[in-house]
């Protein structure tokens, strides 16, 4: 790196378990050589047992925050000081920010995901089908609701936590929220604006298919991925067939880092030099 620097330099980084070759690091650190920041971006190898010094480490070293993956995103809350609005509603962080002599938790997934939908549609007073119920899918749903989505189907293999995600947005925020049990191919209703899969299926494995009858996908629907490796995956080609909008996962994780970069320096950094940068680091 042209800029690294000798000395002090501001540190965050990434407490995660078995995320060896993290390519989020090198998306992170575009951001900062791109702006001539002396900021370094750390992969930290954390396990479970751990994590609580790992945090107290990390505020006595001076980190301005730090992101978390899994299993982290859920057990670090009660080691933090307190959580965005968000994180508190979907009751997992995957950005730490020190806020004076604070650590605070936010979510950055679902927020991330935001924006990448907003390049194509405003999710205000439109209906969603989801497909999910674990940490992704919570993300994108609180904020969808946040954001003034009318109406959220959750479609769920798993029924109580489908259903826990639906009690939390009906009892949390405005929008409409109704769980059906992923049984056979799930037939999208037809007044349905955005279908996400917020599931793993499809996750380096470019030929899973989602249950869903893709006779009800109509041209003009937008339909989203979380999952980013493969960046096209089944669904999206799938869809695109059909006449649909596609969103790959890759835009929702640079947005992350986007909003977490500006969450820890303040500046809002060139999305476009960190996906370069990210698609390097994945070999696209
Ligand atoms: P979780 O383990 O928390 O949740 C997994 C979800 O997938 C659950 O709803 C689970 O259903 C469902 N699922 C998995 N396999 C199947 C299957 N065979 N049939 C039906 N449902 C299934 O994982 P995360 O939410 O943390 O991650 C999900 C995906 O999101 C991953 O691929 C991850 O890489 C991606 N992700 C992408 C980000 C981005 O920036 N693009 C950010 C964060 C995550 P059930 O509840 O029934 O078990």
């Amino acid at each position: 790196m042209s800029n690294t620097p000798n000395f002090c330099p501001e540190l965050v980084g990434s407490m995660s378990q078995g995320a060896a070759g993290n390519p989020t690091v090198a998306m992170v650190e575009a951001a900062f050589q791109h702006h001539g920041l002396c900021w370094r971006y750390i992969n930290m190898e954390v396990a479970p047992a751990d994590l609580a010094d790992a945090v107290k480490g990390a505020f006595a070293m001076g980190f301005r925050g730090f992101n978390l993956s899994m299993p982290h995103k859920v057990t670090v809350i009660p080691m933090l000081s307190g959580l965005g609005e968000s994180a508190a509603l979907i009751g997992a962080v995957n950005c730490v920010v020190r806020r004076g002599d604070q650590f605070i938790g936010e979510n950055t997934d679902g927020k991330g995901f935001l924006t990448s939908l907003q390049t194509e549609i405003d999710p205000r007073g439109k209906n969603v089908v989801l497909f999910g119920a674990g940490g992704a899918a919570r993300a994108v749903a609180v904020e969808l609701a946040l954001a003034g989505t009318a109406k959220i189907i959750v479609v769920n293999r798993d029924e109580a936590r489908g259903r826990e995600l639906v009690d939390t947005l009906r009892s949390k925020t405005q929008t409409s929220a109704e769980f059906v049990a992923w049984l056979g191919d799930y037939v999208v209703p037809s007044d349905t604006h955005v279908v996400i899969n917020g599931t793993s299926i499809g996750l380096y494995d470019a030929d899973a298919k989602l249950a869903l009858d893709f006779d009800s996908l109509k041209p003009g629907m937008i339909v989203a991925d979380v999952v980013f490796n493969p960046v096209r995956t089944r669904l999206l080609e799938d869809a695109k067939a059909r006449g649909c909008v596609t969103i790959d996962g890759l835009g929702m994780l640079v947005n992350q880092g986007v909003i977490g970069v500006k969450h820890w320096t303040g500046i809002d950094p060139d999305a476009a030099a960190m996906r370069v940068a990210l698609e390097r680091a994945m070999g696209l």
